[in-house]
């Protein structure tokens, strides 16, 4: 079995992403600007908020937290979503999911510049990303096609089974997956929570991606020998001997699952660090088409 390490790929993309910040500020040019928006007081959300204006700091954008208060209203946030559309200095930006409830947040999504959204989540850039136009690809089904990349995990013909059919990942990692091209071409099935005896259908894949939210909901009796396992979820579930009296778990029973396959993403350091790394390198892409030059 050999472990995906996301942390490491990560870091290896991250790092790329620096030496281009570097040439472009050798060349004159200002660096790149990411701003994050996070609306209340959500844990998990904050944490990831940071963790990515850190990760900006690291290779050498620039970047800030609006954090704002649960309520704030849908205006006043459309109001801001407008500001950041217009203001030349930000490259790009995203709003942290979920927003609270009184707020719609396909309203906030659709306000959002397509140019600017470097989470891929806007209609337009799902829409091209569906017809294999050029577009902003949502990080982290782009970070699972990078890590299969970086461990040369041929897609084509394989059968790939994706659970969870939401709007950020698995629904966009179907159809990344099913696109003919390279990291591409497998025969995907996407199946949820309506999905029947879904124990036989994951039985005869090739590749699983489980983005479900439920701790240890893939157990070795659901796998193939020598499958490859991409573990999307990030559970927390109670653990006494933490500090923090918690641990975090994906959806893949890691200890049992990880004896049959030939690979598999630890959590954490598996998908979540991709993530990150992915929208920098959205913010880059979005940044380069701005001033019209890209170094590769
Ligand atoms: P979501 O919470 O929006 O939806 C969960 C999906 O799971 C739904 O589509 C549902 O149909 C499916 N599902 C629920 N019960 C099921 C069942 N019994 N059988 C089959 N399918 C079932 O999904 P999300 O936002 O994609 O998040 C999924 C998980 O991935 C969460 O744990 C989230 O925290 C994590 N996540 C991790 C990253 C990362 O970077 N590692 C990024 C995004 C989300």
């Amino acid at each position: 079995m050999i472990l995906l390490d996301g942390k490491e790929t990560a870091l290896k993309v991250k790092n790329t992403i620096k030496e281009a910040v570097t040439k472009h500020k050798g060349n004159g040019q200002r660096v790149p600007n990411l701003i994050a928006v996070l609306v209340g007081d959500n844990k998990a959300s904050l944490s990831y908020v940071k963790s990515k204006v850190k990760a900006c700091d690291m290779v050498g954008f620039d970047s800030s937290l609006i954090h704002l208060e649960t309520i704030i209203t849908e205006k006043q946030l459309l109001d801001l979503v407008q500001k950041l559309n217009n203001d030349t200095a930000v490259d790009g930006y995203i709003v942290q999911l979920p927003l609270p409830k009184h707020i719609d947040e396909n309203k906030i999504l659709l306000a959002i510049n397509p140019a600017k959204d470097v989470d891929g989540f806007h209609p337009i850039n799902i829409g091209k990303l569906a017809l294999n136009l050029d577009t902003i690809i949502p990080a982290t089904p782009y970070g699972i096609i990078t890590l299969l990349q970086e461990y040369n995990i041929e897609t084509t013909s394989k059968n790939v089974v994706v659970i969870g059919r939401s709007n950020i990942v698995g629904r966009p990692m179907s159809i990344l997956l099913s696109q003919n091209k390279p990291y591409g071409n497998a025969t995907v099935t996407l199946a949820h929570s309506r999905t029947k005896n879904l124990k036989e259908i994951t039985q005869k894949a090739d590749i699983i991606i489980a983005a479900i939210g439920k701790a240890h909901f893939i157990t070795a009796d659901m796998i193939k020998e020598n499958a490859v396992i991409i573990d999307v979820g990030i559970n927390s579930i109670p653990d006494a001997s933490r500090k923090r009296g918690y641990r975090l778990v994906g959806d893949v029973d890691f200890a049992n699952v990880s004896q049959k396959v030939s690979f598999i993403t630890p959590v954490p350091g598996g998908v979540g660090p991709m993530t990150i790394a992915m929208l920098l390198k959205n913010t880059l892409h979005v940044y380069e088409k701005r001033i019209g030059m890209s170094i590769s």
